[in-house]
């Protein structure tokens, strides 16, 4: 067995072998020097070795938009959001976006993530040159019934092409993008292709005031904007998520992006379907619309990861961050989370929303070697009393030192490991002027 280990990382607390792409052993530093004596072993003192953590939500392709929509009413975010990609960004502006978001990632210990894009074959070559997992969920868009055939033949030809560039890391899965941008019947066409398929589904769901008035009481801003471009719209008169149980995409078990407007019966609907939570507590509140039940969610036993969103609503990509906040904010509305909770939702919860957790998201023997390791040497983080509560209440993915993903060191000595930053730094100013 010793001799096909690569590699020991070891800290304070424990210790962590790896060879080639698996985890296959852990335990106390002696246990583990101890039973593969001829490893390298590399000692990180003070410093906590996590399973790598996961974002369940991102939208890596905007993050040159971070700062770019800052005070915008949810709907004139979105337009101008829309319009600056469709116009101003060429496809590698989207690709550099996404590649610098994949690097943002990797920096803060992030090794998976949950990517809805438009351009999803750009987001695909991102996680794939900064060495990511993730599954990449090609949006889909559509209000109009009478284009349901065209929009969804249009998805299907780009599934097809973009599963010619999947990895063992890197996977395809698709995205119908939220009910007020994707009519019923194309809901209904996509839950069909995602289950015939096996395609992973992520959808935006109960996330704004204005979603719920659209699908409830068939009025409110997304209403009037589809009068006025002659869309017909019939309110189902249900809660979005009754709504996405009726016309059949609850089948795929979907990741459900915000799930802010839930009450006890559409929780247990989510759970007893199997559908999963992406919970964006830092998005949810920039965005000004409100706050997820996530203390019910772990309480109902649903799979539930923290996710940041884009970088245009958050303004960052930082699980360890989006923990804190949660926790927070949970306790703000007393209910008591703790700091296990959240790393555990911030890892093997994360894993789960994406079908993962046979793979990642657990620091167990055979599973991948996705590991972050978080320096608890920082003025903000002496004394630990209590590493759990200094991870959550007191760090951030800035204390990151080193990232691994199947076993290949992607984050190192502060630099992200076979990625020219500097010119992606500079094409991000760039792609800035043009904004
Ligand atoms: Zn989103």
């Amino acid at each position: 067995m010793s001799s096909e280990v690569s590699k020991i990382y070891s800290s304070y607390y424990g210790a962590v072998a790896v060879s080639g792409t698996r985890i296959v052993g852990v335990g106390s530093h002696t246990e583990i020097v101890n039973r593969f004596p001829k490893c390298d072993v590399e000692d990180f003192g003070e410093a906590l070795i996590l399973p790598g953590l996961v974002n369940t939500h991102t939208h890596l392709e905007l993050t040159a938009m971070r700062g770019y929509l800052e005070d915008e009413d949810f709907f004139a975010w979105l337009r101008k959001l829309t319009l600056a990609r469709l116009e101003k960004m060429t496809p590698d502006d989207m690709r550099v976006s996404a590649t610098w978001g994949a690097c943002e990632a990797v920096r803060a210990g992030i090794t998976c993530v949950g990517d809805a894009s438009d351009s999803a074959m750009m987001s695909m070559l991102a996680l794939k040159d900064v060495g990511l997992r993730g599954v990449v969920f090609q949006e889909s868009f559509g209000p109009d019934p009478r284009l349901v055939q065209q929009n969804c033949a249009t998805l299907e030809a780009k599934i097809a092409e973009l599963r010619g560039v999947e990895t063992e890391l890197v996977r395809v899965g698709v995205s119908p993008h939220a009910p007020y941008t994707v009519c019923g019947p194309q809901l209904e066409l996509i839950a069909r292709f995602a289950r015939d398929e096996q395609l992973p589904v992520m959808m935006h769901a109960a996330e704004s005031r204005d979603e719920e008035l659209f699908v409830r009481e068939g009025c409110g801003t997304f209403a009037e904007k589809l009068a006025a471009r002659g869309i017909e719209w019939t309110a189902p008169q249900l809660s979005t998520i009754q709504y996405l149980k009726h016309v059949g995409l609850l089948e795929t078990q979907p990741l459900l992006a915000h799930c802010i407007r839930v009450d006890d019966a559409d929780i247990e609907t989510i759970r007893d379907t199997g559908a999963k939570v992406a919970h964006c507590p830092k998005s949810n509140a920039k965005l000004g619309h409100g706050r997820a039940p996530f203390a019910k969610f772990l309480e109902a036993g649903i799979a539930v990861g923290f996710g940041s969103d884009s970088v245009a609503s958050n303004n960052t990509c930082d699980i360890l961050e989006e923990a804190r906040f949660a926790v927070l904010l949970s306790r703000a509305g007393d209910c008591l989370v703790t700091a296990s909770d959240a790393l555990r939702t911030a890892t093997l919860g994360g894993a789960r929303c994406l079908d993962l957790q046979s793979q990642t998201g657990v620091l167990s023997e055979g599973a991948q070697a996705d590991l972050a390791v978080l320096s608890l040497t920082g003025p903000h983080q002496i004394p630990n009393h209590d590493p759990a509560a200094t991870a959550i209440f007191a760090s951030s993915g800035r204390d990151v030192i080193a990232t691994v993903v199947a076993g290949r060191e992607v984050f190192r000595e502060g630099r992200v490991v076979g990625v020219d930053e500097e010119r992606l730094r500079a094409r991000m100013q760039e792609i800035k002027e043009k904004l």
